[in-house]
């Protein structure tokens, strides 16, 4: 266990036996007060002399005041300790969910520093490669395929930290204007096809399909979509990409055959940072921000994003977006 969880679960800890003391302490106060309550009205009921007029309404008076003190206490002890209840189980949920927010970002600085870091290091040696040694024609298309497809990884992953922290912070600015989103996609669908030559990439793909929107941003949707597709499905295996319109709606789907996504993790995938834990996704380089960035701009475009399941094997995201009639 590191070192920042063992110190977590030791506050934790703490933080449980102090309020178990608290809640303790009350009720032995409440039962220290009820039993000297009693006390003082069975006093009171022996100073009445016995042969007092009004002997038995005084007994009664006595009984009725003792009673009343009684719900007293029960009632303000029970809006204390629901008081304390309700601020304990707002205190730990607020801690957790810093805690939580805090293991994310550490991963997060993890993933994003060698994701940065690894292109950085190939495109240079690519570099280094050709300035230093005479090489074939063949040879070179190889370091100069392999120097752009890192610095186009650099790109999205630049894009999408940018992107992310505009909008979170409020600073981004929407751009709304008429945009065929057939020709769209089409051009991120031939970039993906011409960066990764040795993939099946099936377009099927209807053009003229006009929507309002911000042309950089879906965009970059798009594109998180196909890269994981590639990233997360076997070489030998087929992507697919569609487009068609379904009265007034535009249906994108993006398809592979790679693990596919359980149940349970199909609307936690978009969430911040969130990654899933299977071995074959953990070798695959990335940061959790690109389903997150995707959703984001989806819905502020007023669409929606799912995922299906393929048949046989892998996902189907689909992004829904209303077109201009
Ligand atoms: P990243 O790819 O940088 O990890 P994303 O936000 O794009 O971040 O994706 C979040 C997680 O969702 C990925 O880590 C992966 O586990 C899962 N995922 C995304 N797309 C697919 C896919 N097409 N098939 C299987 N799993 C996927």
């Amino acid at each position: 266990m590191p070192l920042k969880s063992k110190k977590i679960y030791s506050i934790f800890f703490i933080y449980w036996i102090l309020l178990a003391y608290i809640i303790a302490a009350l009720i032995f106060w409440f039962i220290t007060l009820n039993n000297q309550s009693q006390l003082m009205s069975e006093l009171k009921k022996q100073n009445i002399p016995l042969n007092a007029q009004n002997y038995q309404s005084q007994i009664e008076k006595i009984e009725n005041d003792s009673k009343k003190k009684v719900n007293q206490y029960n009632g303000e002890g029970s809006i204390f300790l629901l008081v304390i209840m309700a601020g304990a189980l707002v205190f730990y949920k607020a801690v957790r969910r810093q805690f939580k927010i805090s293991q994310e970002q550490q991963n997060f600085m993890m993933a994003i520093t060698h994701e940065l870091k690894t292109p950085i290091a190939v495109a240079k040696l690519n570099l280094e490669t050709m300035q230093k040694r005479k090489l074939d024609e063949n040879q070179q298309q190889r370091l100069i395929y392999n120097t752009i497809s890192e610095t186009n990884r650099l790109d999205t992953l630049c894009n999408n930290m940018l992107i992310s922290s505009q909008i979170e912070a409020g600073g981004y600015r929407f751009v709304k204007e008429e945009i065929d989103l057939g020709k769209l996609v089409d051009t991120c669908t031939e970039e993906f096809i011409t960066r990764y030559p040795n993939r099946t990439i099936n377009k099927n793909i209807e053009k003229e399909i006009f929507i309002t929107g911000d042309p950089m941003l879906l965009q970059i949707a798009v594109n998180n979509l196909i890269e994981n597709a590639i990233k997360y499905s076997p070489k030998d295996m087929p992507v697919g990409i569609n487009l068609e319109l379904n009265d007034t709606v535009a249906e994108l789907q993006v398809t592979d055959n790679g693990p596919g996504i359980e149940d349970d993790e199909k609307k936690k995938v978009f969430a911040k940072f969130y990654r899933l834990g299977n071995e074959a996704t953990k070798r695959a380089k990335g940061t959790g921000l690109g389903l997150y960035i995707t959703r984001k701009i989806v819905k502020n475009h007023g669409g929606n994003i799912f995922i299906l399941n393929n048949t046989n094997a892998g996902s189907i995201f689909t992004i829904q977006l209303a077109v201009i009639v």
